[in-house]
């Protein structure tokens, strides 16, 4: 609950007036528990998992043909069975692990000190924050996500989020219970060790989670303004770990390249990527001599999309 009655008394306290955002924000929760808020999350998630991924999802169920030469395993598609299965799974283990997580662990919020009220932070403390955390959820989910390949821990917890070779936005959060808490534990720990504003923790939950249903889409569109981030995977660099499967040791990162190549556990992807790089070479060599006449249009099997790509980029 905002300790301020009325706008007077909160501009006295912060000796200054508010601004817009502040007045908005005191008017929607002053009479609003803060625990309350806290559980907006759950409604924010929701949201998130049900209705974000239909885009993609619907590009993959419908084989949308426009679509498919940004596929990232062109010509695999997920059937709307298994795509329904994957919903409805991940929908009970929100309601059953992911919901009542949230509702219980309000104290923990309290005591890192998340703050509810007034004043509301300034842009350049929210962006701090974000980076502070992505940072640190990059780096312990590298860890344990590398952890979750060994032995018992893969076949036993593991394996779920690894049913779908070929990845789907919905099965981002597709994962067997205890993985949720694990890897709950990086998402948590920037939070707090750098405890910020109640809004700045929504928008970092929000934030992992559409990063998370964008690297599972299955498509990598030259536009998407991720391509941006300095070192940052995207779908293709995490739908090469579903390709491989249970035995890749390649690509744990859940957000950057960085620790993959800094501790050489990029290095199955990186031969792929160059072996593919040849392939375009070569059929753009060919190519080239089709359209000079030099070779008959049947003898040449056409591109796969995920290698006209590389010829644009080489
Ligand atoms: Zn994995
Ligand atoms: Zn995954």
């Amino acid at each position: 609950m905002i300790p301020f009655a009325s706008l007077p008394e909160a501009e006295e306290a912060l000796g200054r007036s508010l601004t817009l955002w502040e007045e908005l924000w005191w008017s929607k929760t002053h009479n609003v528990s803060d625990y309350t808020l806290y559980c907006m999350n759950i409604i924010f998630l929701f949201v998130i998992f049900s209705v974000v991924p239909l885009p993609y999802v619907l590009l993959d169920v419908l084989k949308v043909k426009s679509a498919e030469k940004y596929k990232v395993q062109a010509g695999v598609h997920n059937e709307p069975s298994a795509t329904w299965r994957c919903y409805k799974v991940v929908m009970w283990t929100f309601f059953t692990v992911v919901g009542p997580l949230q509702l219980c662990s309000f104290p923990a919020v309290r005591l890192i000190g998340v703050r509810f009220g007034l004043p509301l932070p300034a842009v350049s403390e929210v962006l701090m924050q974000l980076t502070v955390y992505t940072i640190v959820e990059d780096f312990g989910n590298y860890w344990l996500h590398r952890w979750l390949h060994n032995g018992w821990w893969y076949d036993a917890i593991h394996s779920v989020h690894h049913e779908f070779s070929a990845p789907m936005s919905f099965a981002a959060p597709y994962a067997h219970w205890a993985e949720v808490v694990i890897l709950g534990v990086p998402t948590f720990a920037g939070p707090a060790m750098a405890p910020g504003h109640i809004i700045t923790f929504w928008l970092w939950i929000a934030m992992r989670q559409l990063e998370a249903l964008e690297t599972h889409s299955g498509y990598d569109f030259p536009w998407n303004p991720t391509r941006l981030i300095p070192f940052y995977g995207g779908a293709e660099y995490h739908d090469y770990h579903h390709f491989v499967g249970a035995k890749c040791s390649s690509n744990f990162a859940s957000v950057f390249t960085y620790c993959d190549w800094l501790y050489g556990t990029d290095k199955g992807y990186r031969y792929m990527k160059e072996v593919h790089r040849k392939e375009a070479i070569a059929k753009s060599k060919e190519q080239e001599k089709r359209e000079a006449g030099w070779l008959r249009a049947d003898d040449l099997k056409p591109i796969p999309s995920f290698l006209s790509n590389d010829i644009k980029s080489s």
